[in-house]
């Protein structure tokens, strides 16, 4: 019994641990070896509601806070953390719309995006803008009265391969000799020329989940189509843009955050049933002093991952201006956990841990890789350091 919860959400939790285990399950290795098409699950976690769960009702949505979105991703990643990378990157193009998008922009997407009719994606990071995205190079240039035009190349791009929506992160260029602005841009990837996705790049874990390079080739996107208060042509600097970044990354870091817990929690479980099973010198390894430290260690920090990561999530849910600074902490501690502890559970697995005939090596890749995607730990120190004044 989880008491941070209220009944409804502990309700919630069953639910949704239910579903993810006869739904997601079965399909997780063909997710994680690609043979199983990660858009069709999306669009199935769509159309059962799973991604409009924070969506406001207006638009489609369930309306319900962050916090139960977060329930679900722990839930889910259990399972496959890959496809809950997925989901965080589709979650923050549907913030970034809530949040700065105009009423038509809302209308004609949370909907899709709510059904998983429309798979969502932002494209910020280049080659040389990685951790510094005041370092972005791609160019946003006015065509006509209408259009603008976009070029440059973006990297890593989650759901790249089978995103219909792009928030690309570019350079306004006015025109006038004046220095260019930062800004985000809605990219409706059908019936436009001009966008070259890349093959999928092979990484240690999160493989469910694509991550493409794109190319912009003077794309055509229409002139309203930019996320924000002003237009860009208006605007006298980056700091916009800038806040619009932050604010997405801060959904999806959480959800990387809800999704460390998951998988933690589902290698303490697992290392628990293997130390009570597995004998050896004639006795059970759980009884061991030397194993027993490892599970209350996995057991305290991801309960100490969990309650911090609730945390970020009611802090969202109350629009409290602490929520960049919990997000941070939240990412930072829970893919440390993670990370940690999935490779004590591999130890305590010993050869089998090894072995994909268990999902332990699975999860220990995994958890590595939310160290550095959706900002690194690195980072997310610089960030909380800001933010309590240092
Ligand atoms: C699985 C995955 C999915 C991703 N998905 C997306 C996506 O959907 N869209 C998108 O736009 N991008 C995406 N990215 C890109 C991601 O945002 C960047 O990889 C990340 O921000 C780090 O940038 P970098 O890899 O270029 O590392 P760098 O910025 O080159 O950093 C290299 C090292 O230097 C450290 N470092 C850099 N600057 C500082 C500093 N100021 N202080 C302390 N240490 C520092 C870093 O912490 C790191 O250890 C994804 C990346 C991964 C791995």
């Amino acid at each position: 019994m989880n008491t941070f919860l209220n009944a409804e959400q502990e309700a919630l939790v069953s639910r949704y641990r239910s579903y993810v285990t006869e739904s997601i399950r079965p399909l997780a290795a063909a997710l994680e070896q690609r043979s199983h098409s990660l858009k069709d699950v999306l669009q199935m976690l769509g159309h059962e509601g799973f991604l409009s769960i924070n969506v406001p009702k207006e638009y489609g949505g369930q309306g319900n806070p962050f916090i139960n979105l977060c329930l679900f991703i722990e839930q889910l990643s259990r399972v496959d953390a890959g496809t809950a990378l997925a989901i965080a990157a589709h979650q923050a193009v549907i913030e970034l719309i809530v949040q700065f998008g105009t009423s038509k922009q809302k209308s004609r997407y949370l909907p899709l995006l709510a059904r998983g009719e429309c798979i969502g994606t932002f494209a910020f990071a280049e080659e040389n803008a990685g951790s510094d995205y005041s370092a972005v190079q791609t160019v946003i240039e006015t065509n006509n009265a209408e259009d603008v035009s976009i070029s440059g190349k973006k990297t890593w791009v989650v759901n790249g391969d089978i995103a219909n929506l792009i928030v690309v992160c570019g350079r306004f260029e006015k025109g006038d000799g004046q220095p260019s602005r930062l800004c985000l841009w809605l990219v409706d990837r059908d019936d436009k020329a001009g966008i070259n996705v890349f093959k999928n790049r092979n990484k240690l874990g999160l493989r469910s989940a694509s991550t493409n390079d794109i190319e912009f080739s003077q794309c055509k996107a229409a002139s309203d189509a930019f996320l924000g208060p002003i237009h860009p042509k208006d605007a006298s600097d980056d700091k916009d843009a800038n806040e619009q970044i932050m604010r997405a990354m801060d959904i999806a870091k959480v959800i990387v955050a809800a999704s460390a817990i998951g998988l933690l929690d589902e290698a303490l479980h697992k290392s628990v049933e293997h130390a009570k099973a597995r004998e050896q010198f004639g006795a059970n390894i759980g009884k061991l002093q030397a194993i027993q430290w490892k599970l209350a260690d996995m057991s305290a920090e991801s309960s100490a991952a969990r309650f911090l990561t609730y945390r970020a999530a009611w802090s969202k849910d109350l629009a409290q201006d602490e929520f960049c600074k919990f997000a941070a902490m939240a990412k930072y501690n829970a893919a440390r956990a993670a990370r940690l502890h999935s490779g004590e559970a591999v130890q305590i697995f010993g050869a089998l841990g090894l072995s994909d005939e268990e999902t332990l090596e699975k999860m220990y890749r995994d958890a590595k890789m939310m160290e550095i995607c959706e900002g690194t730990s690195e980072i997310q120190k610089n960030i909380i350091a800001h933010e309590v004044g240092a």
